[in-house]
């Protein structure tokens, strides 16, 4: 922990370092000498970390000085944490050896800041290792595919070949079940074959009006074609597995430029691969028109059986409430087939950097701070619902707790989630927040509760005010959201600072302020079938993959 480093921030003034130099001429010369040798570079490197200058605080309040120098000037460790954790641990699966890799890390990094952490096991999941996938078009041509094996899916234990073929249009079960008796040994593909892998945008900016309507008939035409085929095929996964398939080929194109989405398998011995838009329409194609295709797979993969799962909490113990709680959040787990960098990657960085802020700025707190690090969420927020089933006494305690999982971008909406009067709190809150972060954002008064969507859900179903930190969505949900996209090159660092400092404040904030948040629950509105809106309930968090 930077002690020395961040007690000389926190001397810095907050306007312009230009005009620092503004004294006399003769120390003004020694100082420019000083900065064209010595100290240029420094202030160069430090400009480009701190490239939103504050200089507007609402209130001469010491702590959100000291935490906006922490966290958006160069005390920012941001940058740092998250190459750390997307580039040299990377994916952080549910229980896999990365996920665990993930766990030591953080609380070595809490150690090394002076925060107490633990991991916590709230259950066990079924723990498997990502090899690599290897995947070769041999004939009639040769080319390297873009494919990566679905999450849990089995392996091959070395390279296998066999022909490609497409799941057959049979219009009753006995020609299917005679079809399946071919299908051994050979790779089958089993997903819609997009007959474009030009995302609708392209299309609409470049192609004739007439090209664009042509395309989206042929693809509406096709689409419900190949959904009539699948019906027809019943459990395809479990039959192709009972046939003895070499593997089952799929694509989830994310309707944009190289993206997919690829979740995880549910087989026993067959691998099952995602490939790219181009590639698995290529194989397709080869398939249909009989020319021949033929596929070489090398997938590694390694069942470790059902093993124990934890979250991570960190923790600030208060000094005058400390069974009162303030929460910060995110979850821990990501997909596999990238670096989980927007999901959650980014929520799981703003959420540490906040604590290692209040640490270095606000080590006393009034109300025990709490970071939960969960795992599971990406399987029904398991590891947040776990935790709030596990800790009555914090839902019991809880001021108010803050969820990111939401990509990169700045945050911009908070909603009260139907907490009739959180609007009183956050309104004093947000009051001593500096507006280059607080005038971006939308408070939603009272706002009604989310029926889904995060960890946030696992208090607010408990009745305890559990606040989501939203950002806006432009391309999350098509380029980086569960995609094979999601790295660390997606990540807009101004606005993780931003997000980080930002959740630093709003748990100091909270921390200090008088009052509890009001649990009193507005009247809802009727839902979209005219019924009285109701709140949401709590679901039995799945301890087990079993
Ligand atoms: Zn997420």
């Amino acid at each position: 922990m930077p002690t020395t480093a961040a007690n000389r921030r926190r001397c810095l003034p907050e306007h312009d370092p230009w005009n620092d130099f503004s004294g006399s001429t003769e120390v003004n010369a020694s100082i420019r000498r000083t900065v064209r040798f010595w100290l240029l570079p420094l202030i160069a490197a430090a400009l480009t970390v701190s490239t939103i200058a504050a200089q507007t605080f609402p209130t001469d309040d010491p702590v959100i000085r000291r935490m906006w120098a922490e966290g958006m000037e160069q005390g920012s460790q941001a940058y740092r944490l998250a190459q750390v954790l997307m580039d040299s641990i990377g994916p952080r699966l549910n229980n896999s050896p990365g996920h665990g890799r993930a766990i030591d890390w953080a609380l070595a990094t809490y150690a090394g800041w002076g925060i107490p952490a633990r991991k916590e096991q709230y259950g066990t999941w079924r723990t498997w290792r990502r090899g690599r996938t290897h995947a070769d078009l041999i004939a009639p041509r040769f080319r390297t595919l873009e494919a990566t094996m679905l999450a849990w899916s089995p392996g091959t234990n070395g390279p296998v070949e066999g022909d490609v073929v497409v799941l057959p249009a049979t219009s009753d079960s006995a020609g299917f079940a005679a079809w399946l008796t071919s299908a051994r040994g050979r790779f089958v593909a089993v997903s819609f074959a997009e007959p474009t892998c030009r995302p609708d945008e392209s299309w609409q900016q470049w192609a004739r009006p007439q090209s664009v309507d042509r395309m989206r008939a042929q693809r509406d035409s096709a689409r419900r074609a190949w959904l009539d085929r699948l019906r027809g095929a019943g459990n395809v996964y479990a039959r192709l597995e009972a046939a003895g398939v070499a593997g089952i080929l799929t694509s989830n194109w994310s309707a944009g430029w190289g993206v997919n989405k690829v979740f995880s398998a549910n087989t026993q011995r067959t691998p099952v691969l995602d490939l790219s838009c181009e590639d698995y329409g290529l194989l397709f194609r080869l398939a249909e028109n009989r020319q021949g295709p033929r596929l070489r797979l090398d997938a590694d993969a390694e069942f470790l059986g059902e093993q124990a799962v934890y979250n991570v909490i960190a923790e600030m113990k208060g000094s005058e409430r400390p069974d009162e709680y303030v929460v910060l959040s995110a979850h821990f787990d990501s997909w596999d087939s990238a670096s989980g960098a927007t999901d959650n990657g980014t929520g799981t960085i703003t959420m540490m950097e906040a604590m290692r802020i209040l640490k270095a700025t606000y080590p006393d707190p009034k109300r025990t701070i709490v970071v939960g690090h969960w795992g599971g969420e990406e399987q029904g927020l398991i590891g947040s619902g776990a935790f709030a089933e596990d800790h009555p006494e914090i839902v019991r305690g809880l001021q108010a707790s803050f969820n990111q999982d939401n990509g990169t971008w700045r945050i911009d909406y908070i909603r009260m989630q139907g907490f009739a009067g959180a609007g009183t709190n956050f309104g004093k809150w947000f009051g001593r927040i500096p507006n280059e972060i607080a005038d971006n954002i939308r408070l939603d008064i009272p706002g009604i509760p989310e029926t889904g969507g995060s960890d946030h859900m696992s208090f607010i179903c408990r009745g305890a005010p559990g606040f989501r930190l939203q950002s806006s969505y432009p391309e999350y949900r098509q380029y980086t959201w569960h995609t094979n996209r999601d790295t660390f090159d997606k990540i807009v660092f101004d606005d993780l600072r931003n997000n980080a400092t930002l959740a630093a404040m709003l748990a100091y904030l909270a921390s200090e302020d008088p009052e509890l948040v009001p649990r009193t629950q507005r009247v809802l509105p009727p839902n979209a079938q005219g019924n009285p809106g109701s709140w949401p309930r709590c679901g039995t968090p799945r301890r087990s993959s079993g």
